[in-house]
């Protein structure tokens, strides 16, 4: 692979004589040449650039000397074997340099042509006419920002490039987990000796031994970053290359991956507000069928619908300081599921007629505090399995523990149909123990449920 950088500053690219750059210039894996821009200008002052047409401030780059030069450049390296020459042209309107773009020049190009640009960069000519003769011009950008010429982009450029020939990196292993790469995640945090530094321990976990947890925790680590830096790479990650654990993962950082899609979608657990009444209510009147077991009709279903599951109904209890109401929000603003919860005052009883476990003991604990019922909680159907769920009732578990305030042990209960044996299995992964039963009635039958409870507290 050979670089030509041509810059009004060649001086500038002995950087690149150091360190793994320099050692493969040595071994005759790279080969990278810096050029004077002004060795092709013929006027005694050695001139490169002429006022912007149109007018305004500063000066621009000429085509004729550029042109010169980039030709005398690529007919130096015409003739050789599958030689594949590609122009690179830093410039803050260019599209953004990526890991991607990088492998790909590293496989496809045997020169690459770099035009530093200074002072309000190139004339616009020089890409344009490049382009139209069959050469592969890439406009690249470092970042949002402007720099005040292309010499930092070109040495990016070879670094990031030359790292991906073979025989560049001493051990091929290191590129593969890094960020970037395939798994389209940004890179784990890395520690070394010393074990303790200012009083900050190596994370155990990775001095353990355990293979298998460690990489556990370095992939989620390695979400975690992502997630918190980089939202852009969360949307383009690539759902099939996520397992269950990945999924909860990215549940508890408030991405959910529904059933089809592609990648990752950002969610918003919330308390509910006025406006979200008419959605909720349609919602909730959606959703409480698939719950109901076969035996119970219609007509009861619809009772306990127009009951207790209103737009009137939602504004009390969105209202009211007894109730707590949270939605899980799309990235289209669609509610998607909803939670409804009793709150008693000070330490009492929500529920205490529907079947309140009041003497229940839970995770070994006696309960201390109010005794919070659950009411409802249900997912639109194509959001289940996404960890919706889990992202739900964690976000109504604090918002409820803001509202039980300092008591030492709050419980959470709640009633659910004993055929419905999806909805036992999820409050079971959700930490709940059943701890007994109540007749539930909807419309005028009577159903058999089983009462669960869990620790409000506990993670
Ligand atoms: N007037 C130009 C504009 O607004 O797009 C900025 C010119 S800049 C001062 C001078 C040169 O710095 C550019 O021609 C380019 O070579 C280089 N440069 C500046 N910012 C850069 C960036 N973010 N990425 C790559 N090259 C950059």
């Amino acid at each position: 692979m050979r670089f030509d950088i041509v810059s009004v500053f060649p001086e500038f690219f002995s950087v690149l004589d150091l360190s793994l750059v320099g050692k493969a210039q040595e071994r005759g894996i790279l080969d990278v040449q810096s050029h004077d821009l002004r060795d092709w200008t013929d006027d005694p002052h050695r001139t490169v650039d002429d006022t912007p047409a149109g007018g305004g401030a500063g000066m621009v780059m000429r085509p004729d000397i550029w042109g010169t030069a980039i030709d005398s450049l690529m007919e130096s390296s015409q003739g050789r074997r599958g030689s594949r020459t590609i122009l690179a042209i830093p410039t803050p309107s260019g599209v953004p340099l990526t890991q991607r773009t990088c492998e790909r020049l590293a496989q496809e190009a045997s020169q690459i042509i770099i035009a530093c640009g200074r002072y309000e960069g190139i004339d616009a000519r020089v890409s344009e006419h490049y382009s139209s003769v069959g050469i592969e011009v890439l406009e690249y950008s470092l970042g949002d920002y402007v720099l005040n010429g292309g010499e930092v982009a070109a040495v990016a450029l070879v670094e990031a490039v030359g790292r991906l020939l073979p025989g560049m990196v001493g051990n091929p292993e290191s590129l593969v987990e890094e960020s970037h790469g395939a798994a389209g995640l940004l890179e784990y945090p890395v520690y070394t000796r010393p074990q303790t530094w200012r009083e900050q321990a190596i994370p155990p976990v990775l001095t353990s031994g355990n293979h298998g947890v460690t990489a556990r925790w370095r992939r989620d680590r390695a979400i975690e970053k992502t997630a918190a830096r980089r939202p852009d790479m969360m949307r383009q990650l690539d759902s099939a290359s996520l397992d269950k654990l990945d999924k909860r993962k990215l549940a508890s950082l408030g991405w959910l991956v529904p059933a089809q899609a592609d990648h990752p979608v950002p969610m918003n657990a919330r308390v509910a507000r006025a406006e979200d009444i008419a959605s909720v209510a349609e919602l909730a009147a959606a959703t409480f069928p698939d719950a109901a077991p076969d035996y119970l009709s219609d007509v009861s279903i619809q009772a306990f619908i127009a009951e207790n599951l209103t737009p009137d109904t939602f504004t009390t209890y969105i209202h009211s300081p007894d109730w707590l109401t949270m939605v899980l929000v799309d990235p289209c603003g669609r509610i998607v599921g909803y939670t409804l919860s009793l709150v008693p005052e000070s330490d009492g009883v929500a529920g205490r007629d529907e079947g309140a476990p009041v003497d229940a003991v839970v995770g070994n604990k006696a309960r201390k505090g109010p005794l919070v019922e659950l009411s409802k909680f249900y997912i639109a159907e194509s959001w289940r399995g996404s960890g919706a769920s889990t992202m739900l009732f964690n976000a109504t578990r604090v918002a409820l523990l803001e509202r039980t305030g300092e008591w030492e042990e709050p419980y959470l209960w709640l009633g659910t149909n004993a055929r419905n044996k999806r909805a036992q299995k999820a409050y079971k992964a959700l930490g709940f123990e059943r701890v007994g039963k109540r007749t539930f009635t909807v419309g005028e039958q009577d159903n058999s449920d089983v009462v669960f409870a869990r620790l409000l507290r506990m993670a």
